[in-house]
Parts: C-alpha cells; structure tokens; sequence
C-alpha cells in the first residue's frame, strides 16, 4: 500500500503529495484531471509572491514540482469508491484499486452553471465565478450578480466596493441570503436587486456586453448593459462517489477539523471539497500541506517501523 494516497491531483492535492515525498515515503497522487480549477482560470494575481500568472502555466508548473519527487502520478483515473478494510482502499472507475495506509481526499469542487447562451462562450471573457479573484478587473465598469442567496450577496457588496454599479438577479421572489447581509446591500447607493428575474442570455461580441432577463411578474425581456456577470448559485464538491463512507454536511463538504481529520481515522481532506470556509488556491494548498502532515503523524502514532 501507499503509506499516502491522495486523490485529486488540482492545489490541494499537489501540496499534500509533495509534503508527504518529502517524508521520504511512499505517496501516490491519483487525479482525474491533473491541475484541477486553475486549468480553467485565466489570469492568477492572488498568490502571494506571484503577482500574475496563468492558470494553465501554474497547473504546468504544480505538475513539475510534483515530478521532482518520487511520487505515482496516476492521471486521466477518476475514483468510484473509497473502503476502510486493513488498508483505505480506493476503487477506480476502470476496476483498479489502490491501497493507503492514509488516504487525502482533494477532490476539489465546480461552481453550479446557469446554464444559458453565452456563459461558456464569454467565460473568462466576462462571465466570472470568483469575486476575490476577479472582482478588480472590472474595477470601475458594471456588473452583475446571477443570485441572491449568501454567495450571491456577499459578492454583491464586495463588488460594489470595486465596481461602479451592480444588478443583482434573483429568479425568486426574494432574495435567500441573511438578512444582515440583505440589509448591508440594500443601504449600498449603487446595487439594483431585480427580483423574479429569470436569466436569459448573457450577451457580447467579443466579450459581454450585457445581460438579458425574463421578467417573470410581467412576461417581459428585459436587457441590462454591463461589462460583467458574476456567476453565484453554488459551489459544488466533488464528493458524490464518497457516499455515507466519509462525513459529509448538507452542502456535501466532507467534515474536517482544524488537522484536515475526517471522521474516519486514516483519511484526511483538503481544499475546496471540505468545509473550509473559503476556497482559493493558496488556503488550499495550506489545507494539502496540513492534511499531509497530519497524515504523517497518524502513520508514525499507528505501527512500528
Ligand atoms: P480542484 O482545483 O478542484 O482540484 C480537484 C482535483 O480533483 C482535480 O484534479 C480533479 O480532476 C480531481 N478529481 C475530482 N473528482 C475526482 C475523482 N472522483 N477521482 C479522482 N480525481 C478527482 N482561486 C484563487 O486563489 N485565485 C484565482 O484567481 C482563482 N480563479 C478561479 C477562476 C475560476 C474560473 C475557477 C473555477 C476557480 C478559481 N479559483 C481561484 C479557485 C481555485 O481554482 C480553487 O480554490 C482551487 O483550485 C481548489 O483546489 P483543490 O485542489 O481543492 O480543488
């Protein structure tokens, strides 16, 4: 078996494997997709000590300081089930399975889509998921915010501290989010919340240039003008195939305390798949590293060399 196995090859994942390699024992990293989110970000200019870089160039370059040290990396192989036997074992979806003393779960998360014309075809262009990451460059311009549950409000008044203006589009009646961050957005002089807005298009050339909307008291299309769309009707874990193996809570996050621990001893999770209260790539990485460490000190509490 491996003394570690990580599953999830995106920040977390990375930062976990290569602190146990540097234990000297033996780490395998199995990953659907080697590099995870950042392969679809554009520009990074929120890791610290980096001031821009690339998303596909820092998934380059996770890759090889993972090669740098004697670690499995098994890619292109997604994971069906995990099991506690004499070892943790972790099924494949191609019928192999691999064998962990300690297992580190870093399956990361994807954000919900709306699901309309011109969200994929202006993402990056326009069209953002991450308000910390993205928020600055539309500094000045005007934006929307698709939904109005805490995700939604919450990047709603922090753009509004950046941007010109902000519409909010909630397809409800009301808005879902606290009602002191309801309070908070509404004393904002430059946030328009339109409820009953049901999200039709996002519109562009080259980039977006609005965003069209049905009316849903009256009927009506209506079109905003704008130069971004913040996507926020969820972040979703890619935790599933974990079934009611490992504690999860109801927005699916596995369970973890202030060492990465699960509630099952051996498996340890990072990053976006756990109920960290923010997801970025550097609390991430902390995550994998504090996982990782965690899991050597399980190893060396739990057998004689
Ligand atoms: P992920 O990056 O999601 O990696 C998960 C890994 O697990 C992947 O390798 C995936 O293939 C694998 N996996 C999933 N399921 C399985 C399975 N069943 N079996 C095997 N492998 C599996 N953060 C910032 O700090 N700054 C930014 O500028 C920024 N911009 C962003 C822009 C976009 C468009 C997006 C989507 C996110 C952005 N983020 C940004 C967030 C950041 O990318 C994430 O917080 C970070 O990638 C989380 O790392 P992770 O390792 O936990 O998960």
């Amino acid at each position: 078996p491996y003394d570690v196995l990580v599953v999830g090859g995106g920040p977390a994942g990375a930062s976990a494997a290569i602190y146990a390699a540097r234990k000297g024992i033996r780490t395998g990293i199995v990953a659907e997709r080697f590099g995870g989110q950042v392969l679809d970000t554009l520009s990074i200019e929120n890791f610290i000590s980096v001031k821009h870089t690339e998303g596909p160039k820092f998934a380059a370059s996770l890759e090889e300081h993972v090669k740098e040290y004697n670690i499995d990396v098994m890619n292109l192989q997604r994971a069906k089930r995990l099991e506690k036997k004499e070892f943790i074992e972790i099924e494949l979806e191609n019928g192999a399975v691999l064998k962990g003393k300690t297992v580190i779960l870093s399956t990361g998360a994807r954000w919900r889509n709306i699901g309309v014309p011109g969200e994929a075809e202006f993402k990056n262009k326009g069209v953002a998921y991450c308000p910390h990451c993205d928020g600055p460059l539309f500094a000045g311009k005007d934006v929307a915010v698709v939904g109005g549950g805490n995700s939604g409000v919450e990047a709603a008044i922090d753009l509004a501290n950046i941007v010109n203006h902000v519409t909010v589009l909630e397809y409800n009646a009301e808005l879902k989010a606290d009602s002191v961050l309801q309070d908070r957005l509404k004393s904002l002089p430059n946030v328009t919340v339109l409820t009953n807005a049901r999200t039709q298009e996002i519109t562009g050339t080259d980039k977006v240039n609005g965003i069209s909307y049905i009316d849903l008291q009256t009927g009506e299309e209506k079109h905003v003008e704008l130069s971004g769309v913040f996507v926020q009707i969820g972040l979703v874990p890619n935790t599933d195939w974990l079934g009611d193996t490992v504690e999860r809570n109801k927005f699916g996050e596995i369970v973890i305390d202030n060492r990465g621990a699960t509630n099952i001893p051996g498996v340890f999770a990072a990053g976006d798949c756990t109920n960290s209260p923010y997801k970025q790539i550097i609390i991430s990485m902390g995550s994998g590293a504090t996982a990782s460490l965690s899991a050597f000190d399980h190893l060396i509490r739990s057998e004689v060399p």
